[in-house]
């Protein structure tokens, strides 16, 4: 397949277009979802050559990684696809805590290999820090895991600089998987550099701004999930968000391509940043990000863009 792309230090290569996933079996993160379209957004992910996919635990939880276990199976197994997942959440008697102790992360690993109905996971991801457990430490328990051929490639997600030093110490971390889009740019300060001296892969999730950045929607779209509280869909700035975006549909409109593909060939053209997993709930919008791969930036729009979200 063209334009693989490598994972860190790992052996692992994607296409640089992959899939995430919370909206497969993600019923705690958006409501009414439907199981089967899930499973329909896995399969024409598989069908269209999409290799890399994006679950987690807690994206049900458990059931985003039970569905996708349910048709790599039916698929006739895993082939060449990269499967990452994460842990951290743990939750007692309701309640979640984040956990990256040794013994937790090696359950965690061992509960997800069960539900993906697989013997290793590509790429597992401490989802968020704990508070407690030295980072270095932390991911010494995936580097054992990895040692064990039980996962294939250490993540991090979710680090602040400080702790992904931490989690880096021993050079062991191929990739950091933290919000990044063009709505939010911390990342630039010092994340992004840092993955990109350390030959770490950075993957940005939220790379759409959860559908912002998709260009479709309005001042009079309403929302019933996660967005109807999230300040960049809110009143004025959720109008001046949707101005920004407008800026860019002229940009793709003058290109032939859509919105969504030009915000994603945006970031692909950055050092560290060597795949994205842009969510889908639909299997359309599956097939239509891979088109991003066809879209070329001149300097021009590359600069362009970037002022228009400073
Ligand atoms: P996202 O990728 O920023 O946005 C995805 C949403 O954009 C889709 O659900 C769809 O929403 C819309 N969309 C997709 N393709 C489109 C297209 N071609 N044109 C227009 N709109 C399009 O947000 P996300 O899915 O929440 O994040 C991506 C992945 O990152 C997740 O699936 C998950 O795997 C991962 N993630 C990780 C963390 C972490 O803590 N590590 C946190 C969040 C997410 P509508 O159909 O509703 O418009």
């Amino acid at each position: 397949m063209p334009n693989q792309a490598a994972l860190g230090k790992s052996d692992l290569t994607v296409n640089p277009i992959g899939l995430g996933t919370n909206a497969v079996g993600g019923h705690n993160i958006y409501p009414n979802l439907n199981e089967e379209t899930g499973r329909d957004v896995v399969r024409t992910a598989i069908e269209a050559g999409i290799n890399f996919l994006d679950t987690a635990f807690i994206y049900g939880p458990e059931r985003s990684e039970e569905l996708i276990g349910e048709v790599v199976k039916e698929k006739g197994g895993r082939g060449n696809l990269v499967i990452a997942t994460k842990g951290s959440h743990k939750i007692v008697n309701g309640t979640v805590k984040m956990d990256n102790s040794p013994a937790f992360l090696k359950d965690a690993v061992e509960s997800s290999l069960k539900r993906l109905q697989t013997d290793y996971i590509d790429l597992f991801y401490i989802h968020f820090p704990d508070e407690d457990t030295p980072k270095a430490e932390a991911v010494g328990a995936l580097k054992e895991l990895k040692d064990a051929g039980k996962i294939k490639a250490i993540g991090v997600s979710n680090f602040s600089i400080q702790q992904l030093k931490e989690a880096n110490k021993d050079g062991y971390v191929d990739v950091l998987q933290s919000e990044y889009n063009l709505f939010k740019r911390e990342a630039e300060k010092d994340l992004l550099p840092y993955t990109a001296e350390n030959g770490i892969s950075f993957v940005p999730y939220f790379p759409l701004a959860a559908g912002l950045l998709g260009g479709k929607y309005t001042k009079d779209t309403t929302f019933n999930d996660g967005r109807a509280k999230n300040p960049l869909f809110q009143g004025e700035a959720f109008i001046k968000n949707l101005e920004k975006v407008d800026k860019v549909k002229e940009i793709a409109e003058a290109k032939g391509a859509e919105t969504a593909h030009v915000v994603l060939a945006w970031y692909l053209r950055q050092d560290s940043i060597d795949a994205l997993i842009p969510g889908a709930k639909k299997p359309e919008q599956v097939t239509q990000n891979l088109k991003t791969l066809d879209v070329q930036l001149t300097e021009e729009e590359i600069k362009i863009i970037d002022e228009i979200f400073q």
